[in-house]
């Protein structure tokens, strides 16, 4: 596999206040990589660092072996072979779609450009559109002339910042799926800025979750989701909370919920105080278990129904269980956990993971 983009101790700053502090990463030549971090986290600053519209107060980016930014040396945005898509589609309302999509191209002949927008507009099926301006589009459709232009030029890189932003939950998870399909069937390189998870897991092979300005982890969706590094980490991707515990052996510990175990071997000391994270999907609904809680609070989400459950000892743990199941607030209900690995943080947290 081919490095295509390396970023090694990046640090960037508005009014000598850093907003990005040593950040690392790498991704290989057809992957879609994703930076995914609550809002302000500097996510769009590393895209426009990465596009040149941002200056690099410390560390490099490099594309294809070649340094494109560092404290010393910047290559203007438009030597750069990245191309752009953003939130609001930025389309130039005055051009139709096929003028749009032929912007970046000329340096081609009037002939070649025209077959480049007709292949661009087939890819991203709206070859039927070509002579309509953008307010005639629906959000969607706008927002594969916003991709068809940006892949036109044929750049190494394609930088997505929050794309699917002003779209419905239906289209947002379709067309995530179909720029997916598009870029694949190109092998072209990709990064996605967003702070829908789903988004990400759905779009992306690497993700890397972005907290104050640094990559707390860079790893594949199953990864990021089965083994996170952090508490951060942990409660952004996917939905759970932590119990305190204390291990007792190598992969169990003593609860609230009782000695559970995983098949996860931690080596700190016997007695460590830990925090055990608990998905809501690892907590079942079982009359027959002996462990009981009492319902503090429920959320119905169509096929499954999320349950705040209170604990004996006064911890809250969340459990979500079939819809059809319907229970009532301050029911008193038996739960099992069936987690067959249990992730574990010392009380004095380990630090932070990135791969180069
Ligand atoms: P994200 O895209 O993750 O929401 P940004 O990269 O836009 O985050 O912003 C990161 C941080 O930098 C935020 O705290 C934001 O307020 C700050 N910031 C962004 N743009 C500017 C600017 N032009 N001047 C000063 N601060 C800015
Ligand atoms: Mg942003």
């Amino acid at each position: 596999m081919t490095q295509l983009l390396k970023i090694d101790n990046l640090t960037c700053r508005y009014d000598e206040q850093d907003v990005i502090a040593g950040l690392s990463l790498s991704l290989n030549e057809g992957d879609i990589g994703c930076l995914l971090g609550p809002s302000g986290c500097g996510k769009s600053t590393i895209l426009r660092a990465i596009a040149g519209f941002h200056p690099v107060s410390g560390g490099s980016i490099s594309l294809q072996n070649n340094i494109i930014s560092s404290e010393t040396h910047n290559v203007v945005p438009e030597k750069r072979p990245v191309g752009m898509v953003f939130q609001d589609y930025a389309l130039f309302p005055h051009m139709t779609i096929a003028q749009n999509v032929g912007y970046g191209l000329h340096k081609l002949s009037s002939q070649k450009r025209k077959e480049k927008v007709a292949e661009m507009l087939t890819l991203v099926n709206l070859s039927d559109l070509a002579n309509r301006y953008p307010h005639e589009l629906s959000g969607g459709q706008q927002q594969r002339v916003s991709l068809a232009r940006a892949m036109a030029p044929e750049p190494s890189l394609i930088l997505l910042d929050e794309p699917f932003s002003n779209l419905d939950v239906e289209l947002r998870k379709r067309l995530s799926l179909d720029i997916r399909d598009i870029l694949k069937s190109l092998n072209m390189t990709a990064i996605l800025v967003t702070h829908d998870q789903h988004e990400a897991f759905a779009m992306c092979d690497q993700i890397g979750v972005i907290k104050d300005g640094i990559i707390q982890q860079w790893d594949t969706p199953y990864n990021l989701y089965h083994e996170p590094v952090n508490r951060f980490v942990a409660s952004f991707v996917g939905q759970g909370c932590f119990i305190k515990g204390k291990l007792i052996s190598h992969e169990s510990f003593e609860t609230d919920l009782g000695v559970i175990e995983g098949n996860r071997a931690y080596n700190w000391e016997a007695g460590s105080g830990v925090d055990i994270l608990i998905r809501p999907d690892d907590i079942v609904f079982d009359p027959s278990a002996s462990l009981s809680c009492k319902i503090i609070s429920k959320t119905f989400a169509g096929t499954s129904t999320l349950y705040r459950l209170e604990l004996k000892s006064g911890a809250v743990i969340e459990g979500l269980f079939p819809s059809h199941q319907d229970l009532y607030i301050g029911d008193q209900i038996n739960i099992n956990l069936a987690a067959d690995h249990l992730i574990a943080f010392q009380w004095s947290e380990p630090s932070s993971k990135t791969s180069q």
